[in-house]
């Protein structure tokens, strides 16, 4: 196994000795996928003075892969994981649900689709590491391998992106199905899309039950700490540790897997933007309602226009999801009159596509949720001092990347760099974005762009 290599690019804007943190995530307790399970009793939060080999700060997807992976590697040592709020209330627990095993690759040049090979080859293996965790523990998730429909609502998205993805698949040697919209209608029950490219290996589930149930089955080295916002920590010098309000660890080695909040931390400051995202479940639909749909049981649809589409779910439990708007949110926080005009959009949105089921299709869900993306869609990963490792920001399509990403930044905080390490940097690392204001400029006109080439996708 070679050993690890060089720390991250990000160097520039690596983190401080000792810092606080100044921007903490704020659960606003309206998770639809998690008020549809029964009640979990949350780990104790982290009290006094107490030490560990290594910290996980962060229970998602990377952070809770990362613990697992450790203990693997680094039999007989102690890990902790510390987690601001409650597992399944992050973005991992409130995404759309869908564990994606392809990548979106936007262009067709041979160096996009060797990199598409490459990067097909970590996602498949973090999804089979999920479906093996979930069938050992037997993880109620509703999980299933539906496949997954990537679709444009107009002709026009329809020959600029879809004609380049099946390209890509065909180049990759994937299977799938290009559908028009009859064939649309008589799977989902819609003939809102123009056509759609159905590929069989994306798996569906409720994200919450998933993230809950790999945390509440790490293995017995790990501790996890729930509730317990890191508020001060200090990455380097003689005594390394991490400070919540009523406790403190001090550690041998970090591995932050803190999504888009790597930034208070002073780590990826100049490579993150966070991208504020909204969701909805309805009611369960009624059964003459669910008789008008397709002849699939349920179906995931993602939108070929990223930014101003809408990603739609038939769960298992035949309520629709709907998760639409996509906002540039350098605060990390939003108002009310944003919310309520989500939420109307998303009721107009759905009545757009399933008027024809007849009855009311109420929103008994919404709620939002941050992630980070980068300009050049890579990810922000790796060494980013002596004792200190990240994983953050893979652009969507967290639930596989970031389950590798925090495999692999664990082997790599354990000095081995597999092939796989090398698939997934083939990706490149995040790029530098401009600070603020600049940045701020840079992502509006962005945004307004794609915002308009994409208004009759949503
Ligand atoms: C609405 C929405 C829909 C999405 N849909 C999909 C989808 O269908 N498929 C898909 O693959 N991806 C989807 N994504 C993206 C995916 O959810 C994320 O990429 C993924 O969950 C990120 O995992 P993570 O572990 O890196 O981060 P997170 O799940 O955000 O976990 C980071 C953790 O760090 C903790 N933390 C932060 N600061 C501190 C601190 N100071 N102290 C302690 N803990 C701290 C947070 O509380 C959080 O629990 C979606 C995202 C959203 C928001």
């Amino acid at each position: 196994m070679p050993a690890a290599t060089s720390r991250s690019p990000d160097t520039s804007s690596g983190p401080d000795m000792r810092r606080l943190i100044d921007r903490l995530p704020n659960d606003d307790h309206t998770n639809g996928w998690s008020a549809l399970l029964p009640g979990r009793l949350p780990r104790p939060s982290l009290v006094g003075e107490q030490e560990f080999d290594w910290v996980v700060i962060g229970a998602g997807y990377a952070g809770l892969a990362a613990a697992r992976r450790l203990a693997a590697l680094r039999s007989g040592e102690s890990i902790a994981v510390v987690e601001s709020g409650v597992v399944g209330e992050n973005a991992s627990g409130r995404n759309s649900g869908f564990a994606i095993d392809l990548p979106h690759t936007p262009s067709n040049a041979a160096a996009s689709v060797e990199q598409g090979r490459r990067a097909i080859r970590v996602g498949r293996f973090a999804l089979a590491e999920l479906e093996r965790l979930i069938q050992d523990h037997r993880i109620a998730c509703d999980w299933e391998r539906r496949g997954r429909y990537h679709a444009a609502v107009t002709g026009e998205i329809a020959s600029k992106v879809l004609d380049i993805y099946a390209a890509n698949l065909r180049a990759w040697g994937e299977a799938f199905e290009p559908l028009t919209r009859d064939e649309l209608e008589n799977r989902l029950g819609t003939r809102y899309y123009h056509s759609a490219i159905y590929t069989p290996g994306t798996c569906l589930m409720n994200p919450a039950a998933l993230v809950r149930g790999l945390a509440d089955s790490l293995p017995p080295e790990v501790e996890l700490f729930e509730n317990s916002p890191v508020i001060e920590v200090e990455f380097d010098g003689p005594s390394p540790f991490v400070r919540t309000t009523a406790g403190r660890i001090r550690f041998g080695k970090l591995i932050l897997a803190v999504n888009a909040f790597a930034p208070s931390f002073g780590v990826f400051r100049d490579r993150q933007i966070p991208v504020l995202l909204f969701a909805s479940l309805t009611q369960p639909l009624t059964s003459e309602q669910h008789a008008r749909l397709g002849a699939d049981e349920s179906w995931g649809i993602t939108p070929a226009h990223g930014v101003a589409g809408s990603t739609l779910r038939l769960t298992a439990d035949k309520r629709l999801l709907i998760r639409q708007g996509f906002d540039y949110s350098p605060s990390l926080t939003t108002n009310e009159a944003r919310r309520d005009a989500a939420r109307v959009k998303h009721t107009e949105l759905l009545a757009r596509r399933f008027a024809h089921l007849g009855g009311t299709l109420d929103i008994e869900h919404f709620w939002m949720g941050w992630l980070a993306v980068s300009h050049n869609h890579a990810p922000a990963f790796g060494q980013i001092s002596d004792n200190v490792y990240a994983a953050a920001c893979c652009n969507g399509s967290g639930i596989v990347r970031h389950t590798a990403a925090g495999m692999l930044i664990a082997e790599l905080a354990n000095g081995q760099r597999s092939e796989l390490t090398d698939d997934f940097l083939v990706q490149g690392t995040a790029s530098y974005i401009p600070p603020r204001p600049i940045r701020d400029i840079g992502v509006h006109l962005t945004l307004m762009r794609e915002r308009a080439s994409g208004r009759h996708e949503i």
